[in-house]
């Protein structure tokens, strides 16, 4: 099953795709996690990329399309994945059914998490995400063991940079005007299900969990 997963920063996108593949094998791409893994080894992408994560803008569309484009003609996806942070924007939702317009592919569901803007700011003020596995953590709400050390792999703890308030506020400004379009787009495809976000990750799961199912028509479970 293809999967696209919407919803501002801090909704738990990349949380809930982790449980999906744990369970299901459809491998998440995080066009996040991409960039941050460039920048972190220097690359002239992560360089590029970096000016725009670091005040909290979207990456240019060409950049982020050709990327998306390469990464859906691995082997890895061929027996489903489930995008976050793509499509972002109109432009890149409609780049991206032409791409799967191309590979003669389809979108199965679309998985749009909300969350209110203040418990956003606080989700994503306190998050913190290992350097070794990436696995995420609040020092409010989901605490490690030991202070600023991954209960997973023992890796260090750190808070991204784009997770200072100022730059959370932008991104969640830039998800409204630009992102928020996107639900719109995908609304009259009938494969659109809205999520309440605020709940546990084991509550939201239960009904993502539920709506794959659906989708489904049971055959996924
Ligand atoms: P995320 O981890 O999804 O919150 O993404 C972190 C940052 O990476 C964003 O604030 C953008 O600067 C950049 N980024 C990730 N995905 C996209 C995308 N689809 N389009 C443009 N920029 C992106």
């Amino acid at each position: 099953m293809n999967i696209v997963m919407l919803g501002p920063p801090g909704a738990g996108k990349g949380t809930q795709a982790e449980r999906i593949f744990a369970q299901f094998g459809w491998k998440p791409i995080s066009t996040g996690d991409i960039f941050r893994v460039a920048l972190a080894e220097g690359t002239p992408l992560g360089l590029e990329a970096k000016k725009y994560m670091e005040a909290g803008e979207l990456v240019p569309d060409d950049i982020v399309e050709g990327i998306v484009a390469d990464r859906l003609k691995k082997p890895d996806v061929k027996d489903g994945f489930i995008l976050d942070g793509f499509p972002r924007n109109l432009h890149q939702a409609k780049a991206l059914d032409k791409m799967l317009e191309e590979s003669g592919g389809k979108i199965d569901l679309v998985i749009n998490i909300t969350v209110d803007t203040e418990t956003l700011v606080k989700r994503l003020s306190g998050r913190r995400v290992c350097r070794k596995c990436g696995a995420n953590f609040h020092l409010l709400f989901n605490p490690p063991a030991v202070e600023g050390i991954c209960d997973h792999c023992g890796g260090e703890l750190y808070q991204r940079e784009d997770d200072n308030e100022e730059t959370v506020r932008t991104r969640l400004k830039v998800y409204e005007e630009l992102s928020e379009p996107v639900v719109s787009y995908y609304n009259p495809s009938g494969r659109l299900l809205s999520i309440d976000g605020t709940g546990t990750p084991d509550e939201v799961y239960m009904e993502i969990h539920a709506a794959i199912e659906l989708a489904s028509g049971g055959a996924a479970v």
